[in-house]
């Protein structure tokens, strides 16, 4: 691929607008996009008719509406653009087609509210995101309602917490006087992820039906020389990336940076930030590009949270902020913080609205596979709380102390050697063991799940913050000078908060009794951290901001519940299958190959037979175990009653996962003793060190 020329060839993005649109039309379309001003639908007929003929220049025969229904995947029905005429066919898309779609809403879900909601549901463009062609199809970015209005996607409420937010800085921003046209929030979201061969990843009906090994016994050589992160990149995994790289660029995403990750087999792609609701979309396309990318090199690409046990999982962070379209960062401190009481309040507001609302922060980023990694000394605790560096935090103590401000001045580092070059001390160090952290002119939300779909925390994100704006907004309309009225608010609301800041070790053993103590929320699964949302006060920041209505709110917490059961169910399942079909057999012959060599010795005199009377002891004692733990789940499986989703749910988190953790342990115990040429599958050795 030739750069820069190439980039984004395959999306219909503002340049190309701009060459195949009416002048008039290309105006009133940037207008929607850029000022989100409402789309004027007479021009519709001519985008369309526009877009079609581009994509036909790029091969495509087919279109589709692309949306992202609440299943966190994304979802396409391709229609081509024929429509006959006479004995031919003519290509067509029509205003119509381009704006609405009508697919069958009733098989995705919905809640528990799918009876009011009725079968029809409606895909409507989202202008503000560009269409592009792929594999012969033009894709429009959509969002997803019901017939009665309801959205049953994650996109439209990502929306409407812009919306929010941008409605409530707007009114912070003029009590500055500072006018914009609109204020964007801004998303730059790292993924992490693992390769592996697709001749291992075939081997393993655990990763094939559950994305992650349900056994396996560590290999002898884990993360412990930490010598993968950051290290040189193996060929295959090089081409991998490459090819990676030119497949995101010609679909306009700004992959920026690629690198091996901490643990064996593990990397990580990081594109450069933009609007929200387009971070969304990239990001959703990028994990379908990573896999297919993957297979194309005889790799898998593997984007569970934890595919490998003893080893680090994988994550997002979630890199957030607010920009005007003038081109002020908000979380921007600037030289001066101390003087600067715009961004003060700002911080305020961010610290406000993350301590009130912990519980939906954390349940946004809940999931079966996160679950594995929140707490579990490689990503974050499960508890929420916020990082702010050296310089931030000395400046917050200030407030709330009332003690001098000393600023931390970046101070001139160098090596000692006088041929090489002066650097700058970053003042904003950093804390790889917060949840949130500020970064400079940012803050990273690090608990996100790497299959995530961003839009989550971002709905949440974007709401709780909008709620804090309202609220100072309120105040600060009634004040005669706006100054010290912000001021003396973010000095309230910083003393209110506190609890949430923490500056230290959040992996070390004194921080989760210290956050019990300032009564921080510590939600360890999904199935205690999601029911937050049925509680009165998140359902009203969401109702109040125009996120979600009540029923909607609730729906989404009924969805990840739901879905938190099906794939614990699902996991235990396949471990069955596994189990009976595969691992207890396959010891059971390895025994008898044991007790067959013993018998033989035995024939000949005064051959010692201990290894294998010991083996075949040990084992038999291992597969007893097994055969009863696997009982036990099953039995513990059948007795749920999955038609409550918060009794089946506390029975999967406080159940069933134990359960599969001591099945777990024995099978792990088994795999170690026997012969590998009787076990039935791939190693953890064998897979994370197999790609050359
Ligand atoms: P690091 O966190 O390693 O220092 P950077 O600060 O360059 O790296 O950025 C990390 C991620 O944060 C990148 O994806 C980057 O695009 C994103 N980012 C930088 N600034 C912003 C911003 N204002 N809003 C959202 N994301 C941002
Ligand atoms: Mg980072």
């Amino acid at each position: 691929m030739k750069l820069p020329e190439n980039f984004g060839e395959n999306v219909f993005n503002d340049s190309v607008q701009k060459d195949t649109l009416p002048s008039e039309v290309y105006k009133a379309l940037r207008a929607t996009i850029e000022a989100g001003k409402p789309l004027d639908t007479t021009i519709a007929g001519s985008v369309a008719s526009a877009m079609k003929k581009w994509a036909i220049s790029k091969g495509a025969t087919h279109y589709t509406h692309w949306f992202q229904p609440l299943t966190g995947l994304t979802a396409e029905k391709h229609d081509s653009f024929i429509e006959p005429e006479g004995d031919h066919v003519i290509m067509r898309l029509t205003s119509k087609s381009l704006i609405v779609g009508e697919p069958d809403a009733s098989s995705f879900p919905s809640g528990g509210s799918r009876a009011t909601y009725m079968a029809r549901g409606y895909t409507a463009w989202d202008p503000t995101s560009p269409a592009f062609v792929k594999e012969g199809t033009l894709y429009i970015p959509s969002i997803f309602v019901s017939y009665t209005g309801e959205t049953l996607d994650k996109k439209a409420p990502l929306l409407k917490s812009m919306t929010a937010l941008d409605k409530q800085a707007k009114r912070i921003l003029k009590l500055f006087g500072i006018e914009c046209k609109k204020v964007a929030t801004t998303v730059g979201p790292e993924q992490e992820y693992f390769l592996i061969t697709e001749e291992d990843y075939e081997q393993r009906k655990d990763l094939r039906l559950t994305g992650r090994t349900l056994f396996g016994a560590p290999a002898s050589r884990g993360q412990e020389l930490e010598d993968h992160y950051f290290g040189v990149l193996k060929p295959k995994v090089s081409e991998y990336m490459r090819d990676l790289d030119e497949q995101l660029w010609s679909f306009g995403i700004l992959s920026k940076t690629k690198h091996n990750e901490v643990a064996p087999a593990q990397h990580e792609m990081a594109p450069i930030f933009t609007t929200s609701n387009i971070s969304v979309d990239a990001n959703m396309l990028t994990m379908e590009i990573m896999k297919k990318v993957a297979q194309k090199h005889g790799l898998v690409c593997l984007l569970h949270e934890k595919p490998f046990e003893g080893i680090n999982g994988s994550g997002k962070h979630n890199n957030w902020s607010m920009s005007t379209d003038t081109g002020l960062n908000l979380l921007n401190p600037g030289k001066t913080p101390e003087t600067n009481t715009l961004f003060k309040l700002v911080l305020a507001a961010v610290i406000k609205a993350v301590d009130d609302y912990q519980g939906i922060l954390r349940a946004s980023v809940a999931s079966a596979g996160n679950d594995h990694r929140l707490g579990a000394n490689e990503a974050p605790p499960a508890i929420i709380s916020v990082y702010l560096g050296d310089q931030l935090g000395a400046l917050v103590d200030s407030i709330v102390k009332g003690v001098d401000y000393v600023p931390v001045k970046t101070e001139k580092g160098s090596i000692g050697v006088p041929e090489s070059p002066i650097f700058p001390k970053d003042a904003t160090d950093r804390n790889r063991t917060s949840p949130f952290a500020f970064t400079g002119n940012k803050f990273e939300f690090r608990m996100l799940g790497s299959q995530a779909n961003v839009a989550d925390p971002n709905i949440v994100l974007n709401t709780i913050v909008a709620d804090a704006f309202a609220q100072f907004a309120d105040e600060l309309e009634e004040a005669d000078d706006v100054e010290s009225a912000a001021a003396k608010i973010t000095e309230r609301e910083l003393k209110a908060h506190y609890r949430i800041i923490f500056n230290l070790d959040g992996y070390g053993p004194e921080w989760e009794p210290e956050a019990a103590k300032r009564g921080l929320l510590n939600n360890k699964n999904t199935a205690d951290a999601v029911p937050v949302f049925f509680e009165k006060k998140n359902i009203d920041v969401f109702v109040r901001n125009d996120v979600y209505t009540e029923q909607e709110a609730v729906a989404r917490g009924e969805i990840a519940l739901e879905n938190y059961i099906k794939t614990i169910n699902i996991e235990a399942l396949t471990m069955l299958d596994m189990v009976k079909q595969d691992i207890i057999p396959a010891v059971s012959e390895y025994v008898s190959v044991l007790c067959a060599t013993v018998a033989a010795k035995q024939a000949c005199e005064g051959l010692s037979c201990t290894v294998e009377k010991a083996l075949a002891k040990k084992l038999s004692i291992l597969n007893d175990s097994a055969y009863a733990a696997a009982e036990t789940l099953e039995k513990d499986l059948a007795e749920i009653d999955k038609n409550d989703v918060k009794v089946a749910s506390q029975a999967m988190a406080h159940t069933i996962v134990p359960d599969m953790e001591k099945l777990r342990s024995f099978v792990d115990q088994a795999e170690k003793l026997t012969s590998s040429d009787y076990w039935p599958y791939p190693s953890y050795s064998e897979m994370l060190y197999r790609v050359k």
